[in-house]
């Protein structure tokens, strides 16, 4: 099942190895959190819309609980491996860390393809799933959330279920649900917002302002758009962003040098983040093929596209200008390129930090659930800023004691409170 040439397991495990070399971890450490520390794998038996029976493999990974109850998304995919589950398990646990939320990291997915089942096939897969892990899951046990290919829909009718099962009301057992169902408000915002909060830390470690520092954008999908949105508010322009052209198979960018009209760019996009390459070459913007997005003179790159875009083949044409790259994306830069970005002293404010604003806000969506009391938006990303900011205060501070670099840093931070709550509690 797992991919041999890119096992993502192999190389989450290669990332906590190095940390745990750094840490100077014992044995009994490393063993301990090199590998999940629960995992369910289990058949869903749907009568599908034909009259046939069919089966689907579902999964949770927890990987480590320590600190809280574990908390990740539910993937819907047809690839999907129990291991490309567990890395992502093992990842989610460093980015609640990092972030310092009560919470720890779990991960689940179905082997489906959502694209040919109907809704109540896809609902008879929610409830099963839940009926599978009802035990094993709730708001102080795992609290998965939606992922890719799963929305709120889903979560509505696995909490629906779960609460039959349970036979009460746990709003809090699962996050990623509709405002006025127990969503919290701000969550389409959070992470595009999270990674310029932490973005405008650094600049302003750097004494740059954000009037001063052009910055080009990888995707215009909800992270990147948000990102953009508060960027603009802070004074700062973006010049260029790309997307994925579904017909033409190939990425393109737009660029405007006088920065890109956010809301004009908006009316002319699809919900997938596509944008109309015809309508916004009559907007006036310059279109280019392929990587270019990578190549403009600018002070910011903003990777928020997908993952392993910044590679050892391209990761030379970033220009002498850019100071600073904030990894929207899980994963965009591989780790050919990251030695080159190091050694280039381009300052990086990895994946897990910067983009950490999604589950920071689901955290919140499962505190208000909890109490049964809702806040106001303009509460919701007040805290998220104060979450976001001390986080990369805590991460950039490390950096500079410990002259590490940024990703190797948040690392550290992230695997010692992991370890720490485990020995506290006794474990190791
Ligand atoms: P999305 O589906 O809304 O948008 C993705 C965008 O990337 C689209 O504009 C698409 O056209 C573009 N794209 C895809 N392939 C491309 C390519 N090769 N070149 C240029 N553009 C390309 O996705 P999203 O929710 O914005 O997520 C973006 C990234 O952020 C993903 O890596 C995701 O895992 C990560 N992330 C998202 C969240 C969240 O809350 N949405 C949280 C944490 C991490």
């Amino acid at each position: 099942m797992s991919n041999k040439s890119y096992n993502s397991f192999e190389m989450a495990q290669a990332q906590f190895d190095r940390v745990a070399d750094i840490l100077q971890l014992d044995q009994a450490t490393r063993e301990f959190l090199r590998v999940p520390m629960r995992e369910f794998s289990f058949s869903i038996p749907v009568r599908m819309d034909d009259g046939m029976t069919q089966i689907f493999r579902g999964f949770r990974v927890q990987h480590n609980d320590a600190r809280g109850p574990n908390k990740g998304g539910i993937r819907f995919h047809p690839q999907e491996t129990v291991d490309t589950v567990r890395a992502l398990a093992m990842w989610m646990t460093w980015k609640c860390s990092v972030v310092d939320i009560p919470l720890g990291g779990g991960k689940g997915g179905v082997i489906c393809d959502p694209h040919n089942l109907s809704l109540r096939e896809q609902e008879q897969i929610c409830r099963g799933w839940v009926r599978n892990m009802a035990n094993d899951v709730g708001p102080l046990a795992d609290v998965p959330a939606p992922d890719v290919m799963t929305n709120a829909q889903h979560m509505l009718w696995m909490l629906d279920e779960f609460e039959a099962i349970r036979r009460g009301k746990f709003p809090g057992f699962i996050t990623g649900k509709p405002v006025g169902m127990g969503g919290s408000l701000g969550r389409t915002e959070a992470t595009g917002f999270g990674v310029i909060f932490t973005l405008r830390e650094a600049l302003r470690d750097r004494g740059i302002k954000p009037a001063d520092a052009p910055a080009s954008v990888q995707g215009f999908g909800n992270v990147a758009q948000y990102a953009i949105r508060l960027y603009n508010q802070l004074g700062g322009k973006v010049v260029c962003v790309s997307c994925w052209d579904q017909n033409d198979q190939i990425s393109y960018s737009y660029r405007k040098a006088t920065g890109v009209d956010l809301d004009q760019l908006l009316g002319i996009t699809d919900k997938f983040g596509g944008i109309d390459r015809e309508k916004a070459r009559g907007l006036g913007y310059e279109i280019l093929p392929g990587d270019d997005w990578l190549t403009q003179d600018v002070v910011v790159l903003i990777p928020a596209a997908i993952e392993n875009q910044i590679t050892g083949e391209n990761v030379h044409q970033i220009k002498k200008t850019v100071r600073v790259i904030a990894e929207g994306a899980n994963g965009p830069t591989t780790p050919d390129a990251d030695r080159v970005i190091q050694e280039r002293e381009i300052f990086m404010i990895p994946d897990f930090l910067a983009n950490a604003g999604g589950v920071t806000c689901s955290y919140f969506e499962q505190v208000q659930c909890n109490m049964n009391y809702f806040w106001e938006k303009d509460e919701v990303l007040g805290k998220l800023d104060v979450k976001m900011t001390s986080a990369y205060h805590a991460v950039a501070d490390l950096a500079r004691k410990r002259n590490l670099y940024m990703r190797d840093a948040a690392y550290v931070i992230a695997v010692s409170r992991v370890v720490e709550a485990c020995k506290g509690r006794g474990w190791i």
